[in-house]
């Protein structure tokens, strides 16, 4: 894109002077930064109505900027955005208006405004160029320019064109609505607003919604490592962001354990202070009681796995309630409905602190959603002070901020799940690029060629 807009041969900034990281600036290029492009008329400035369509002002003194203009951008800048304004004006190129007239309008908007920069297109018609809008030649040329991130960014405009430019930049879009007698954007804009103040709003609370995403240290939920391979747990119990254990006789046959209990004995030698979970493995109560009480003699922080029915699917409830009376701490676990989490927290009330597991990942592998119900859990467990809710069998990392929103204590995860803690807020971009880069790695590595 040829830069003087003067002649017509191309969009420009104005004025004069690439912007730190530009080529030939001088300055060494910074990280990339969020932008919010702005159309000029009737964004800025009043535009002229005539016939329910704008038109620009006729002259540099006959511009009137919008009150809140001044102040919208500098909340903008505050907020850390680059502020580049770009505007068609095809008027030059129609010969109804001489450049020096554009490039006076656009002096004044820079002179007056809290702008970075102005891009400026001047041809007309659908096919002459690549800059003028709804084609985003003139984002794409501030984005270079000023080191910008377009999906970080956004474009403001009071016209369709604005709106489709900026969705071809990758920007998210606001549009302001100024009545004009023409179709609006289609499809819509991200936001749609009566006037600039407005759409800065948007722009800055939905970057605040942003911003306050939780890390993994913000988390109330509890994250218990899920697992039965010594040297896995093992690393987990060195994260300190792991404050328990479970295992199942799946995960352990998994593992390759042959001796329950000397497993278990070895791992409690390892973890002496943090909760470790293991499960009976009887389908007959009393049996089922008879290792309960075995298991629990292992150490202070060992809590009974107790399925919540035995596989003839008879409930547990009775051999539950008499546990918890001798003060076995139990990890009542399967369960999937809440008339089972009513029955057991009934059983478990008043007793020693006990763990509820609610096999949320299985419920969603049904279709259904499981956040309602966990939450409708925490509630129901509220006659057990001792008791905690378990988010089990979770299937993503997203179900750890699920588990925390829907106020459960507890998520259980395997190791591969909890290693994407990592992962957390990480920047798309970047993780794009990374993802571009396994891809090309795995491709060299397997010697393709086409
Ligand atoms: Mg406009």
């Amino acid at each position: 894109m040829v830069a003087d807009s003067a002649e017509g041969k191309g969009s420009s900034p104005f004025p004069a002077g690439p912007p730190a990281g530009a080529p030939g600036s001088g300055r060494p290029p910074r990280g990339l930064r969020k932008a919010v492009f702005l159309d000029r008329d009737g964004v800025l400035n009043r535009a002229e109505v005539k016939a329910g369509k704008p038109h620009p002002p006729k002259d540099a003194a006959s511009m009137d900027f919008f009150p809140e203009a001044a102040g919208s951008l500098k909340r903008l800048k505050a907020a850390g955005f680059v502020l580049l304004c770009v505007t068609n004006q095809p008027d030059v190129a129609r010969g109804t208006r001489s450049p020096d007239n554009v490039r006076a309008m656009n002096a004044r908007a820079l002179a007056e405004l809290p702008l970075d920069g102005l891009y400026a297109c001047l041809h007309d018609g659908p096919d002459g160029c690549l800059c003028r809008k709804p084609k985003p030649g003139m984002l794409l040329e501030g984005a270079r320019d000023w080191n910008v991130d377009l999906s970080r960014s956004f474009m403001v405009g009071d016209r369709a064109g604005d709106i489709g430019a900026g969705r071809a930049a990758g920007c998210r879009t606001v549009f302001i609505d100024r009545g004009y007698d023409e179709p609006r954007p289609a499809p819509a804009a991200d936001y749609t607003c009566r006037g600039l103040a407005e759409a800065v709003e948007a722009i800055i609370s939905s970057c605040k919604r942003k911003s306050v995403m939780k890390t993994a240290a913000d988390l109330k939920v509890k994250l218990f490592a899920d697992g039965a391979d010594k040297a896995g747990m093992l690393e987990m119990n060195r994260n300190p962001l792991i404050k328990g254990f479970t295992t199942n006789p799946t995960l352990m046959r998994k593992a390759g354990v042959t001796d329950y209990e000397a497993f278990a004995k070895d791992i409690l030698k390892e973890i002496p202070d943090k909760p470790l979970s293991f499960e009976v493995f009887s389908d007959e109560f009393p049996e089922m009681e008879r290792q309960a009480r075995l298991i629990a003699s292992w150490g202070p922080n060992v809590y009974v796995k107790i399925p919540v029915t035995n596989s003839r699917g008879e409930s547990s409830a009775e051999l539950v309630g008499s546990l918890a009376k001798a003060g076995v701490r139990q990890n009542v676990t399967a369960m999937m409905t809440l008339a089972q989490v009513r029955e057991i927290a009934a059983k478990l009330a008043g007793g020693p602190p006990a763990y509820v597991s609610v096999f949320a990942g299985r419920i969603a592998d049904t279709g259904r959603d499981p956040v309602p119900l966990m939450t409708a859990a925490v509630e129901l467990l509220s006659v057990a002070p001792g008791a905690e809710l378990i988010w089990a069998s979770p299937r993503e990392l997203l179900n750890v901020f699920q588990a925390d929103d829907s106020g459960c204590h507890i998520i259980t995860a395997t190791n591969d799940i909890l290693k994407k803690l990592s992962l957390v807020g990480k920047d798309l971009t970047e993780y794009s690029l990374d993802t571009v880069k396994m891809f090309k790695g795995d491709a060299e590595s397997a010697g393709y060629s086409l």
